[in-house]
C-alpha cells in the first residue's frame, strides 16, 4: 500500500513561508498578487515571472526559497514515521521551485519519494492507493482513496487515526 501526501498545505507551511519572501523581498506580496492574478489561465504560478517583476535572478530566489523552507515543515511531521506505508509526495507546481521547497524543507528524512505535476495533469497516479490532501480539486481527480486533510481542524495524528480506523494501517 502507498501512501501519497501532498506538500503544501499539508506538510508544509506555504503561508510562513510567503510571510518570510515578504520579509526577504519588499515587493514580494503585490507582485505575487499579480502573477497569481495573470497564472489563473494557466492555473501554476510561475516564480520567474515574479523574479522578472521584482528584478531578482530567478536562480538567487530559487537558492533563497531553498533557505527559508528550512523552518517550514509542519511541527508534527516526524509522526510521519508511525506509518508504516511507502509514503510519496504528490505535489503540483514548477517543477524547479516544488524541487526548491522540498530539498530545502528537510521532509525527505520523512518520506521516501516525492513527484511534481508540473501542469494540468491530474494526481491520479495508478500506483498510489491512498491521496491525502488540502485541496478538493485534487482529490476529485484521484481515483483511489482519498482523505481530505485540512490543516484548520487537523492534523498528523488525527490523520493517523483515521487511517487506522479505515484498517489502512495498523499501528502497536
Ligand atoms: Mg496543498
Amino acid at each position: 500500500m502507498k501512501l501519497g501526501l501532498d506538500f503544501d498545505g499539508v506538510l508544509f507551511n506555504t503561508k510562513l513561508l510567503k510571510k518570510k519572501l515578504e520579509e526577504r523581498y519588499d515587493c514580494f506580496m503585490e507582485s505575487y498578487h499579480e502573477n497569481k492574478k495573470e497564472s489563473v489561465y494557466n492555473s501554476i504560478y510561475d516564480f520567474r515571472g515574479q523574479c522578472k517583476d521584482m528584478n531578482v535572478d530567478s536562480k538567487e530566489f530559487l537558492e533563497t526559497v531553498k533557505d527559508l523552507s528550512k523552518d517550514c515543515l509542519y511541527d508534527d511531521v516526524d509522526k510521519l514515521n508511525d506509518i508504516g506505508l511507502e509514503k510519496v509526495i504528490i505535489t503540483r507546481g514548477k517543477r524547479d521551485f516544488q524541487k526548491a521547497k522540498i530539498e530545502g524543507s528537510g521532509i525527505l528524512d520523512y518520506v521516501d519519494d516525492y513527484r511534481i505535476v508540473d501542469g494540468n495533469y491530474s494526481k491520479n497516479f495508478e500506483d498510489i492507493d491512498i491521496l491525502i490532501d488540502d485541496t478538493l480539486n485534487e482529490l476529485y481527480g484521484f481515483k483511489g482513496k482519498k482523505i481530505h486533510f485540512d490543516r484548520e481542524e487537523a492534523d498528523l495524528e488525527l490523520l493517523i487515526d483515521t487511517l487506522e480506523s479505515f484498517k489502512y494501517i495498523t499501528t502497536v
